[in-house]
């Protein structure tokens, strides 16, 4: 309603300083010549005049907007058939009543320098389980990502499908404006589009406009062999996507690594328990140990406690580093003692028992 009175009240012409006649490149030009001068970003306080400038080239800019201004020009106010102000609301042949909104939506838009112009996408996280034979020799798997990624619909361009973003009038699609204050220019990121060099005029009914969407995807990893529990691995552009044609964000993945059954590790050595019995313990023995990749023959000498570790060297992990030597297998004794003899074993031992010396814990606190 205010806008159509303004057809009434405003020589647009005037507003932009431009002769009755004017052509379209004449209106363009002096238009962007005056919303530089006068936007509200450069030049606090000029918000009314901004206003002004951006609703009279909205109308010159359209030659049927423009052509159904001239004629309301022709019967209006000048023309001694002005309507006071609100009753003109039933003169339906103006179709402008969005205008006001449009300027206004256009307005805020500049405004919010806070979200103008290119903005990298956030950095995201997301956590994988992987076997512990996985973490060893390294795997390529996929992670579940859940967050900002590119809109499915409008493939991130923001547009409607169907329609595809304009060139924008303001920055002529550089995305970047520069104010002249005085002796010195700053370029800044175009407020009308937000640094894109685009207007979406049919924002995508999915994403409005952003391109973004909150959903998960799948996003492709190469665990490095050699990964241990709680790693974070970052993959660098696979976060969120960035707005305006700035970069993604990255992915951070917390590696979670399962159990072994017989193996464990310890940075980049493997452990591993090994059970004996007392026997080969006292007397010592060759005894056969399982590898990450087969098995390896290990000496136990004689009189071996429980407890000891022994280190098979390069049988542990690869080592993640370039150029670094793979860690070792820890073999760790564990001396089994039978929880059931049959008759002879008992015998036997008996027989051991007596003739072993019996002073065993003073020994024990004196080694
Ligand atoms: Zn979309
Ligand atoms: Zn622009």
């Amino acid at each position: 309603m205010v806008a159509q009175r303004e057809w009434f009240e405003k020589d647009y012409y005037k507003v932009l300083g431009v002769a009755r006649d004017a052509s379209d490149k004449e209106i363009t030009r002096a238009y962007r010549k005056l919303a530089k001068q006068y936007h509200p970003d450069a030049n606090p306080g000029s918000e009314e005049r901004f206003k002004e400038i951006s609703a009279a080239y909205d109308v010159l800019s359209d030659a049927s907007k423009r052509k159904e201004y001239d004629e309301v020009r022709a019967s209006g106010p000048m023309a001694g058939g002005f309507r006071p102000p609100g009753s003109g609301g039933g003169s339906g042949e103006f179709h402008a009543e969005d205008l006001g909104d449009l300027i206004g939506g256009l307005f805020n838009r500049g405004r919010n320098r806070g979200s103008a112009g290119p903005q990298r996408g956030a950095d995201l996280e997301s956590e994988i389980r992987i076997s512990f034979l996985e973490a060893v020799h390294g795997v390529t798997t996929s992670v579940e990502v859940v967050g900002e990624a590119t809109c499915t619909v409008c493939g991130g361009g923001g547009a409607a499908p169907g329609s595809s973003p304009v060139v924008c009038a303001r920055c002529g699609g550089s995305g970047s404006v520069s104010d002249n204050q005085g002796f010195f220019s700053f370029s800044q990121p175009c407020p009308a589009c937000r640094g894109r060099g685009l207007i979406i005029e049919h924002p995508c009914p999915k994403c409005r406009g952003t391109g973004l969407e909150n959903r998960s995807r799948q996003v492709k990893i190469r665990v490095p062999p050699g990964v241990e529990s709680g790693s974070r691995i970052r993959i660098r552009g696979r976060g969120a996507p960035g707005r305006n044609g700035a970069p993604a964000g990255d992915l951070f993945v917390v590696v979670q690594v399962g159990q072994h059954e017989i193996f464990g590790r310890k940075g980049s050595d493997l452990t591993l328990t090994l059970p004996i019995s007392f026997s080969e313990a006292a007397l010592g023995a060759v005894v056969t140990v399982p590898t990450l990749d087969g098995s390896v023959s290990l000496r136990i000498p004689p009189g071996t406690k429980s407890g000891r570790t022994f280190r098979v060297r390069g049988k542990g992990v690869a080592s993640t580093k370039r150029g670094a030597s793979g860690g070792d297998l820890l073999v760790t004794t564990d001396i089994i003692v039978p929880s059931q003899l049959d008759a002879k074993q008992r015998a036997v031992l008996e027989e051991l028992a007596h003739v072993l010396p019996t002073e065993v814990r003073n020994e024990t606190k004196s080694s």
